[in-house]
């Protein structure tokens, strides 16, 4: 609907101007077929007729073109209708006017009509530009001030209308009285002559009041600027026709008048003047070029000026002295020349561009200049301000680049809520955040924006400031040919904010979004001209204070990462709490979620040990297992983000199943060789790595490395520590221990050794034989309880020393029953034995026979009076497993790994009548392990249920017992 209507007005306008070209051409060629004959007849040089001819057409080309231009552009429709109306008359009179010149009767009426025309058509055109005096009639416009305003409203309304009503009545006739005087003199009365005079004083003086009215009427800076660019631009096209030609002939030296036809090419500037001011808000660029054409070309009229007036004060002042005449004019021009082109450059910048030097006075304010600031909110009030003086808007955000993130946010901050003074801002940002709304943004802030969001790749790379409704459309829309520079289109509302990039060398560091101007005008080329100014100014401050804030920041990290110095090795009871301690601070200096990892060497695995926040992990799997040498090298990856910055490196680590789509350090902790671990940052929100922050995390990863590596130590040495100290312990027990179990049997040995002394003559025989039995006894027990303290000081020893050989293991279990027989008797003991005579293994005999001598005597020991003993064997072709069950209290699980132990019995055995020294079974376990087999135990814990230790030993399949080395 939109481009329908676009392109029917556009389609329209350009027929109009084609029509106007038709009779451009046609006038030109009538001028042109009327002109030439007649003055060849009247013998003039070609050349001058040719230049008089060209002059004519390329000033009537000049007010087409602007008319045209005008017409097809302006914004204002019913100024740009009485623009191109009048360049068309004026494009007429010039059309026709060497044909007029040269007396022709038809080109003369034409060219009368039409300069009639086109001076009331500019008498209406200045009552619509620049101040708009028919808008007193429009109801919007009045004001509810009062009955005595809108009586001299009223009043005024009432005297215009009369104004142009007697300026078009007079014109219509002063049209026909130059129809008449041209097409037969005789007939026109007295009175049309007088009528068409009253018509130019009239129209003139009309111009003239509207002019000084609407200087004192307009208050706004832009229509005063316009105003004054129009009537100056006007003066100066005037200005050498006055001076050069009239001024010379009024004083009385019409020698010196030079030829009216050289003194008017200047006219050419008018449609050029009237054309640049109304179009000049809508004139997005080339305003400082504008400025600078204009200096020169005031400057060159000005210097054509002063040479044409030396020229003549010397040939008045040295007539008959040529030398002096020269020497003069070379010192006054010489003088003169660099003040008048200096004036020029003053009288431009006063005249027709006082709005820059305005902006110039406010931007360069002392106290703006004095404020000098590391502090990036200030900073970035600092430009706010300027810009709010500068457009009198309260509607302006400073959005400033984050490195961090890749994104701009608004600095400085929003403060939202009801009672917040930031009102304007939040509303201008809520605009703008319609159209740049990011998913990440929440992790952000609801207000930044994306770094490679449409809007800013289209403001960073546009020639000129954007207005929001240009910066939101698709790249193929973007403003092309004439619309880059000029506002072609209607914005998508009066309050379009407009985009400014703020860059510094090149580098876009922030953008400046500006809501309505104060005087709700378009934003136009002068004001991007101030912009840049202003941006000029200010953005070295703002970088200054950006990279101040950057350094802070990380500073801030390096102190938080530094202040592990400060964490209490020793305090840390176990690894995982160490590990989590310096994910914790790593966590909180970047901000961000850690875990580290631990590798098991056995296993070539990570496993992770901490994990601090609540953020996006890594992988859901607490193993992880690194295959390949990449996986030990640090990686920092950007995720989806790293599409804001250029050239970032998007690989990750080999033994990752997949890439995240969120940012991540991947630190492995290595000391030299050794891979101790690894930790691992998760960002939330999107994250940049600085070379200098890569640089920090990687030391804090060594730093990390040597305090885990201090944990690690500290610990073993506090295990070796605590364990010398429970065999301190064990060892006083077991003096106690021993010394008293050793007693038992001495005592028992002792006592029977006495009676036998005393008492053997009088004795039976079979009590003698019992005591003897009873003291031999005893003197076992202690020989076996001796021998395990013994061994226990020198087992290491002995098994070094151990010759294997192939023995009969039926024929050990038999001997060592043997000494065990009759204590089983006695208690009622059934053991049941089933060995194959042939099996054979791999052990040193006697110590085959102490191990199942500790076995069996533990299995009476802690099994109860009457209950039975089984010995069972087991074999494959290599191995031999012999297992010893009784049917006792049993071991509970979690003491079976300990009691191989040195020293180490049952807490309930402690006191009991069993005794031992807790040797027994940490010597069996060397000497088996020292034969190649295995020993443990298998037992539920359960009373009744007993328990079975189990051994495992070489089998042999020979015969014959040999020698096995
Ligand atoms: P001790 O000389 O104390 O028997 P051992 O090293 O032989 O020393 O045994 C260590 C401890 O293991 C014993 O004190 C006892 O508490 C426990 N124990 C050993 N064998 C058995 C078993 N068959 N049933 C129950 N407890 C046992």
């Amino acid at each position: 609907m939109r481009y329908a209507y676009w392109a029917r007005t556009r389609i329209g306008r350009l027929l109009t101007v084609l029509l106007a070209l038709l009779v451009y051409c046609l006038l030109l060629t009538v001028d042109g077929l009327r002109f030439f004959p007649q003055q060849i007849v009247d013998s003039s040089s070609l050349f001058t007729l040719w230049l008089r001819f060209g002059f004519s057409a390329l000033a009537a080309l000049l007010f087409l073109a602007v008319g045209t231009l005008v017409w097809l552009y302006a914004r204002n429709r019913r100024v740009a209708l009485f623009l191109f109306c009048f360049s068309c008359t004026m494009m007429i009179t010039f059309a026709v006017e060497t044909g007029a010149a040269s007396n022709d009767s038809l080109l003369s009426v034409v060219g009368s009509i039409s300069g009639v025309l086109s001076l009331s058509l500019f008498a209406l055109l200045l009552l619509l530009f620049p101040k708009n005096y028919f808008s007193f009639g429009s109801s919007s416009h009045v004001v509810s001030g009062g009955e005595l305003q809108s009586g001299q409203q009223y009043y005024s309304t009432l005297l215009l209308r009369g104004y142009v009503a007697t300026l078009i009545f007079l014109s219509i006739i002063a049209e026909l009285y130059s129809i008449l005087r041209y097409l037969s003199p005789s007939q026109v009365p007295d009175w049309l002559d007088t009528v068409d005079s009253s018509y130019y004083v009239l129209a003139l003086i009309g111009i003239l009041i509207t002019i000084i009215a609407s200087y004192r009427r307009i208050s706004s800076l832009r229509q005063r600027q316009q105003q004054r660019f129009f009537v100056s631009g006007v003066i100066l096209a005037f200005v050498p026709l006055l001076l050069l030609t009239l001024l010379p002939l009024l004083l009385g030296f019409p020698e010196y008048s030079v030829d009216g036809q050289v003194t008017t090419i200047t006219l050419g500037f008018l449609p050029l003047a009237l054309g640049y001011t109304i179009l000049r808000y809508q004139v997005l660029v080339f305003d400082m070029y504008i400025r600078r054409s204009v200096a020169w070309l005031i400057g060159s009229v000005g210097l054509v000026i002063l040479g044409y007036g030396v020229f003549i004060c010397g040939s008045l002042l040295f007539a008959h002295q040529p030398f002096a005449w020269v020497i003069f004019g070379l010192v006054a021009m010489g003088v003169l020349a660099p003040c008048v082109w200096i004036l020029a450059k003053s009288i431009t910048d006063r005249l027709f561009f006082t709005e820059m030097l305005h902006y110039q006075r406010l931007i360069e304010q002392p106290d703006a200049l004095a404020n000098e600031t590391f502090d990036l909110n200030k900073a970035s009030q600092l430009i706010t301000l300027a810009a709010v003086n500068l457009f009198e808007t309260q509607e302006v955000c400073l959005f400033v680049l984050d490195e961090d993130t890749g994104y701009y946010h608004p600095c400085p901050p929003l403060v939202e809520g009801e009672n917040s003074h930031d009102e304007a801002r939040c509303r201008l940002v809520q605009r703008l955040s319609q159209y740049t709304a990011s998913a990440e943004a929440v992790q952000t802030g609801p207000s930044w924006i994306k770094g490679n969001a449409v809007i800013v790749r289209h403001v960073d790379s546009a020639p000129r400031p954007l207005l929001l409704s240009e910066a939101i459309r698709p790249d193929e829309e973007l403003p092309r040919g004439l619309s880059r520079y000029l506002a072609t289109t209607g914005p998508l509302d009066s309050r379009d904010p407009l985009l400014a990039p703020v860059r510094f060398q090149g580098k876009m560091i922030g953008m400046l979004v500006l809501g309505e101007r104060g005087d709700h005008q378009q934003y136009a080329g002068p004001d991007f001209e101030a912009l840049h100014l202003l941006f000029t100014r200010f953005s070295s401050v703002l970088q200054t204070a950006c990279l101040y804030a950057q350094v802070n920041q990380h500073v801030t990290i390096l102190d938080k990462l530094y202040s592990t110095n400060a964490v209490p090795i020793h305090d840390f009871e176990t690894m995982d709490q160490a590990a989590m301690a310096y994910a914790r601070i790593a966590a909180d200096a970047v901000s961000c979620d850690a875990s580290i990892w631990l590798y098991e060497e056995k296993e070539k695995r990570l496993r992770r040990f901490a994990f601090i926040g609540t953020g996006p992990r890594l992988v859901q799997q607490d193993v992880l297992t690194p295959s390949q040498e990449e996986d030990w090298l640090p990686w920092f990856y950007e995720g989806d983000s790293s599409q804001i910055w250029q050239g970032t490196s998007k690989g990750i680590p080999p033994c990752l199943p997949q890439a995240s789509s969120f940012p991540f350090v991947w630190l492995p902790l290595n000391s030299g060789d050794q891979h101790l671990g690894l930790l691992i940052l998760t960002y939330s929100r999107p994250h940049h790595f600085s070379r200098e922050e890569q640089r920090v995390l990687g030391m804090f990863a060594t730093q990390c490395v040597a305090a885990l590596e201090n944990v690690r130590m500290t610990l073993a040495l506090r295990a070796a520590y605590e364990r010398q100290k429970e065999l301190d312990r064990l060892k006083d027990e077991f003096i106690t221990t021993t010394s008293h179990e050793l007693r038992t049997p001495l005592t028992a040995v002792q006592g029977y050794l006495e009676l036998l002394a005393s008492y053997h003559s009088t004795m039976e025989a079979s009590m003698l034989d019992n005591f003897l039995a009873k003291a031999s006894r005893g003197c076992e027990e202690l020989a076996l309880m001796v021998g395990n303290i013994t061994d226990a000081s020198r087992v290491q020893v002995d098994v070094k020393t151990m010759t294997l050989n192939v023995i009969s293991l039926s024929e050990s279990v038999q001997h060592v029953l043997e000494i065990i027989e009759a204590g089983a008797r006695r208690e009622q003991r059934t053991i049941q034995a089933a060995i194959p005579a042939d099996l054979f293994v791999v052990a040193d005999k006697i110590r085959l026979r102490q191990i199942l001598l500790n076995l069996l005597s533990n299995a009476l020991k802690y099994s109860p009076t009457g209950s039975d003993i089984e010995i069972a064997v087991d074999m494959n072709e290599e191995e031999v497993t012999l297992r010893v069950r009784d049917y006792g209290l049993g071991i509970p699980l979690a003491e079976q790994e300990r009691l191989f132990e040195r020293f180490v019995r049952l807490e309930r055995d402690m006191n009991s009548p069993a005794r031992g020294a807790g040797l027994g079974l940490y010597i069996s376990k060397q000497l088996v392990e020292a034969m190649g087999g295995r020993i443990w135990v298998e037992s539920t814990g359960m009373p009744d249920e007993g328990s079975t230790f189990i051994l495992t030993l070489q089998r042999s399949t020979a015969q014959k017992p040999a020698l096995v080395s």
